[in-house]
């Protein structure tokens, strides 16, 4: 039942997507979540099976072919793809009218009835939208989104003693202000020689053999795996910034046009510089941080951050450096750190413009 309301919510969001791409191709018309919405009973006419999936849950997928479209205009996001049915994590909503039970362990949804779970974490509130996900691996999770009526919290107020600016490179994960630098971590790595050997090892396998299968399914372990070590090693580097720092600057990097560049592609995604800035986006609005972001600069590793000396010979290959002009010697890296830190404050009239 769960992987019917997958595979209808999929089903029904590439419509929607292909239905929205063709009308405004061919009547320069944009529709509306609405429009989508009063296009479900007529579908529900021409599949029967469409009726098997709760009715909200369909509905939800409206709002999420208009808020991928919303993301696309501000920016935000890429345009929105069609769903592939290969996508490791596959999930659908239901916007309400479902039950939790804390103390019991199980949660009640529409259509599927009651379902046993493992609850992670307690919390009082209103209970809003929640996701059903399943993963390749045969696993099973309900998020839900809860509104627990408290204010966000004040703005903490911050100044050049008590932020933070970040580079984020190749050589090292990240790299800050204060000098600390954090390498990417080694078992990741390890990690994904594994994968490479067992991706090599389904190839060799005859399609559609037994074999094969459970090759395909040691590997859809092995990602799930390095999915969650990433996720782990993201969540404690952007806490432990968000905490020790009233505010945090960062460059807003165009990972996406960086990711065309095929040679960084692989280690760049390995790395999860978009994940870390959306962590550290959540993580300061819910402690009351401040995210400096900043638009990208050409100059960081090449300006002093001493006197504003910019060293035009600079390549990518020197990764250390001595100021011709005032004689410090810096780290490429940190210096690049303390720059946008610079940059950051001055844009809120923090720090003098000088240079
Ligand atoms: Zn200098």
């Amino acid at each position: 039942m769960i992987w019917k309301h997958i595979d209808t919510c999929r089903f029904l969001y590439n419509l929607f997507l292909e239905e929205k791409i063709r009308v405004y191709q061919s009547e320069n018309k944009s529709l509306t979540m609405f429009d989508l919405s009063n296009m479900i009973p007529e579908l529900k006419k021409q599949h029967e099976w469409m009726s098997e999936t709760n009715s909200q849950s369909l509905q939800a997928v409206s709002r999420n072919v208009e808020t991928a479209f919303k993301n696309f205009f501000r920016k935000k996001a890429n345009f929105p793809k069609f769903k592939s049915k290969k996508n490791p994590v596959q999930s659908f909503q239901i916007p309400q009218h479902y039950e939790v039970n804390l103390t019991e362990n199980k949660v009640k949804l529409p259509k599927l009835g009651i379902v046993k779970t493992v609850i992670s974490r307690k919390f009082v509130g209103t209970l809003k939208t929640s996701t059903v996900s399943a993963t390749s691996t045969g696993k099973y999770y309900i998020s839900v989104l809860v509104d627990d009526g408290l204010k966000e919290p004040e703005l903490v107020p911050f100044d050049s003693s008590n932020t933070v600016g970040i580079d984020v490179g190749l050589t090292s994960f990240l790299v800050t202000s204060d000098g600390i630098k954090e390498d990417n971590p080694r078992y990741l790595k390890n990690s994904l020689a594994r994968l490479k050997h067992l991706q090599q090892l389904v190839s060799r396998k005859v399609k559609g053999s037994n074999n094969r299968k459970k090759s395909v399914r040691k590997v859809a372990i092995l990602h799930e795996q390095i999915s969650n070590q990433r996720s782990d090693f993201l969540h404690k580097h952007s806490f432990k910034l968000v905490s020790e720092n009233q505010a945090i600057a960062v460059e807003t990097l165009n990972i996406s046009g960086m990711l065309k560049n095929h040679k960084l592609a692989r280690s760049i995604s390995d790395v999860g510089w978009s994940e870390l800035f959306r962590q550290l986006e959540y993580k300061c609005n819910m402690y009351g941080k401040t995210l400096l972001k900043i638009g990208q600069f050409e100059p960081s590793s090449k300006l002093c951050s001493i006197c504003g000396y910019i060293n035009h010979d600079l390549t990518l290959e020197d990764r250390e450096w001595t100021c011709p002009e005032c004689g410090i010697h810096h780290d490429r890296d940190i210096n690049a750190a303390i720059n946008i830190k610079k940059m950051a404050l001055q844009a809120q009239n923090l720090l003098p413009n000088s240079g």
